[in-house]
């Protein structure tokens, strides 16, 4: 008999609500559902993947221990946990808490319980060893809210009420469903954000956002902070002075540092057209305000901080910053930063790693490039991984992979087999999201709504598999610590335990939430980031060392790497399995291929400084001329073959670089000769 049960998405921050049929124990069918307050019956593909993805062939079913090979065996719970335990306690012993790293991927991420529990296990371990891909894709956002703010939890969350421009940077919402924010059904908001006035899409590649655009501008890549401070310049001139004086500081440094920036020279730098420039700059004009966002497009490029930070700027210096008629912030349902006194003090990174101190440790984490060190130079010698691929993630993929052979320890925590669990020392099955309860946690601020959901579980968990929770908590009582709220015992515990807590600053109480299933503050809550930032002294228009990164980039041809979403994969959640579609491939602009005798799925080379990847070419006539884009998140053609840990990486963040990486694509025999 079928049943249908109600439960939302946890593959990207939309969080669409989904309905899902399940036959005598097997998963289906999931279709969107229209009562859903947020996500009216929208879905994308993923979503209506998940039947596919709970039961792929490769789901992790039996804890394991021992390497892929011969050593591998099926174990039982107790002896997986009992042997993980010994071997975190001598190491730790031996070596100190540092030498035992946890890794929280973006799949982890979506898992409130166990986002909690794995934050709750890493302070019991005292480990400063926390690593997550937030420093390979996004340390922008967080570090900008930080230093002119004062406010990491500072998201572009959406469109204000009465905004009547949208000027959208590095971002395809019609693909990706946002970035900070979550955007269900982003074809309709459109079509709303360009009845009621224009919508900007400024990005090298022509998206299908852009398609859907009133105005769409192809900067060069990587050149967007350049445009942006010639259009702060241009803005200041017809700014009030004294208004902004009384709300900020560090005017005269910021216009100091962005002297040198006109129209023209943004022109050149940027390779558009001057009057094009001069065309959003009259629309800023025209509107006063904008709502403005920005995606990975802008976070993973070299001048990812400065392009967020002088968009912030632009969004302050015209009023639209948190205001009616410009940007929306989320304050969030369950942090609910509106409603309580923002953190004292300035930001200060501290050093990273002993063997990249020069690199920050901020906001809770170490950067992401310096694990292989750490593991190289034997200071991390355990490695708890946590719903996340390091062999698609890190940069240098055959280091990664040596390193991860090396470590002592890998316990890796995951729903399917990936790149990470071959090396893995022990392997722990995880419930997937239809096996488990969850709340929208670790993505509160990102929802298009002050809003919170919980689901409960849509089937047990299958097989031999356990929530993560469950599995992070066990562990902490097998090395002696309680990590759950009021050290509640795993045996008597459920996730509700964690997201009781979790809701402790939240809008509502769990058994409201639970009643509800989805919870929608109607107030939007406009001005809570000004309020904060006016008690904090002001917004710092131009913080020392966002000033002293200021650079002009080279205009040099030839080609370069440009990341981009894909619509039937999250990072490498859904990258493989009954789902893909193959579209692991090396994107070209039709012309750049031509110039290289290279047709649509001709097997080409590309080769950085770094590496080299081969894989089939696709021609797509949406990317600019002297772009070169290969998504992220796959083994096969892993881009991360192209990138560094050491080279080009952002000390203000530790980001490596992948946008704007300078590349050569060449066709290959198909011999294999390069
Ligand atoms: S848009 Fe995001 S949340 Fe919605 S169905 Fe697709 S992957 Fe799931």
């Amino acid at each position: 008999m079928t049943v249908t049960v109600r439960s939302y998405c946890r593959f990207c921050v939309a969080h669409c609500g989904l309905l899902i049929d399940v036959d005598d124990g097997r998963v289906v069918r999931a279709a969107g559902d229209a009562g859903h307050p947020l996500s009216a019956g929208y879905t994308c593909a993923k979503g209506r993947a998940l039947p596919g993805f709970h039961h792929d062939p490769d789901r992790l079913d039996t804890p394991m221990t021992g390497r892929a090979g011969p050593d591998r065996r099926p174990a039982t719970w107790d002896t997986v946990l009992d042997d993980l335990a010994t071997r975190l306690t001598a190491i730790s012993r031996d070596s100190g808490p540092d030498a035992i790293a946890v890794f929280n991927g973006s799949g982890g991420g979506m898992d409130a319980a166990g986002a909690l529990a794995s934050r709750r296990l890493a302070r019991a371990l005292a480990t400063t060893s926390v690593y997550s891909p937030l420093t390979i894709d996004a340390p922008a956002k967080p570090l900008v809210g930080a230093l002119v703010a004062g406010q990491p939890g500072l998201f572009a969350a959406g469109v204000a009420p009465g905004a009547t421009l949208t000027v959208v940077v590095g971002s395809n919402p019609v693909v990706s469903h946002g970035h900070s924010s979550g955007a269900p059904n982003p074809r309709a908001r459109l079509r709303e954000l360009t009845a009621r006035g224009e919508v900007w899409v400024v990005d090298p590649r022509r998206t299908e956002t852009a398609e859907m655009a009133t105005r769409h501008l192809a900067p060069r890549p990587g050149t967007d902070h350049v445009w942006l401070a010639a259009l702060v310049n241009e803005m200041l001139a017809v700014a009030d002075h004294d208004a902004l004086a009384r709300e900020t500081t560090g005017l005269a440094e910021l216009a100091d540092c962005l002297a040198p920036y006109d129209l023209a020279l943004a022109g050149r730098v940027c390779g558009v057209a001057p009057e094009d420039l001069v065309a959003l700059r009259d629309a800023l004009r025209r509107h006063g305000r904008f709502a403005g966002l920005t995606g990975t497009g802008v976070t993973m490029s070299r001048s990812g901080t400065l392009t967020q930070w002088l968009m912030l700027v632009l969004q302050i210096v015209t009023g639209s910053a948190d205001a009616p008629g410009g940007t929306w912030f989320n304050p969030g349902f369950i942090r609910s930063l509106d409603r309580r006194p923002w953190r004292a003090g300035h930001h200060r990174p501290r050093p990273g790693p002993p063997s990249r101190p020069e690199l920050p440790r901020q906001f809770g984490e170490q950067p992401a490039v310096a694990l292989l060190d750490e593991i190289e130079e034997g200071n991390v010698r355990a490695l708890l991984v946590l719903g996340g691929n390091l062999t698609s993630c890190l940069p240098d993929t055959d280091r990664a992979r040596r390193a991860l052979r090396t470590a002592e320890v890998v316990a890796v925590a995951d729903v399917v087999h990936n790149g990470t669990t071959r090396p893995a020392t022990h392997l722990l099955p995880c419930a997937g999201q239809l096996e488990r309860a969850d709340i929208t946690f670790l993505t509160d601020q990102y929802a298009p709504e002050i809003s919170a959901q919980y689901t409960d579980a849509v089937v047990p968990p299958g097989a031999d598999r356990r929530e993560l929770w469950r599995i992070l908590a066990d562990l902490g009582e097998r090395l002696g610590r309680s990590i759950l709220p009021g050290g509640v015992p795993v045996a008597e515990a459920t996730a509700d335990t964690l997201f009781a807590d979790a809701l402790r600053t939240a809008r509502c109480d769990l058994e409201t939430l639970r009643a509800a299933r989805v919870v929608v503050d109607p107030e939007p809550a406009t001005g809570w980031v000004r309020a904060g930032v006016r008690e904090r002294g002001g917004w710092n228009l131009a913080p020392a060392e966002l000033r002293a990164a200021m650079y002009l980039p080279a205009t040099a041809g030839g080609l370069v790497l440009l990341p981009r979403r894909q619509l039937r994969h999250f990072n490498s959640q859904l990258a493989t399995g009954p789902a893909n579609d193959a579209s692991d491939a090396v994107y070209l602009n039709p012309l750049d291929a031509a110039d290289l005798s290279v047709g649509d799925g001709d097997p080409v080379t590309v080769t950085s400084e770094f590496g080299a990847l081969d894989a089939p070419a696709r021609l797509d006539r949406r990317l600019p001329r002297g772009a070169v884009s290969v998504p992220h998140g796959f083994e096969r053609t892993n881009v991360n073959r192209l990138t560094s840990t050491r080279t080009g990486i952002d000390p203000l963040t530790g980001m490596p670089t992948l946008s704007g990486l300078p590349v050569r694509v060449a066709p290959r025999t198909p011999g294999g000769q390069r």
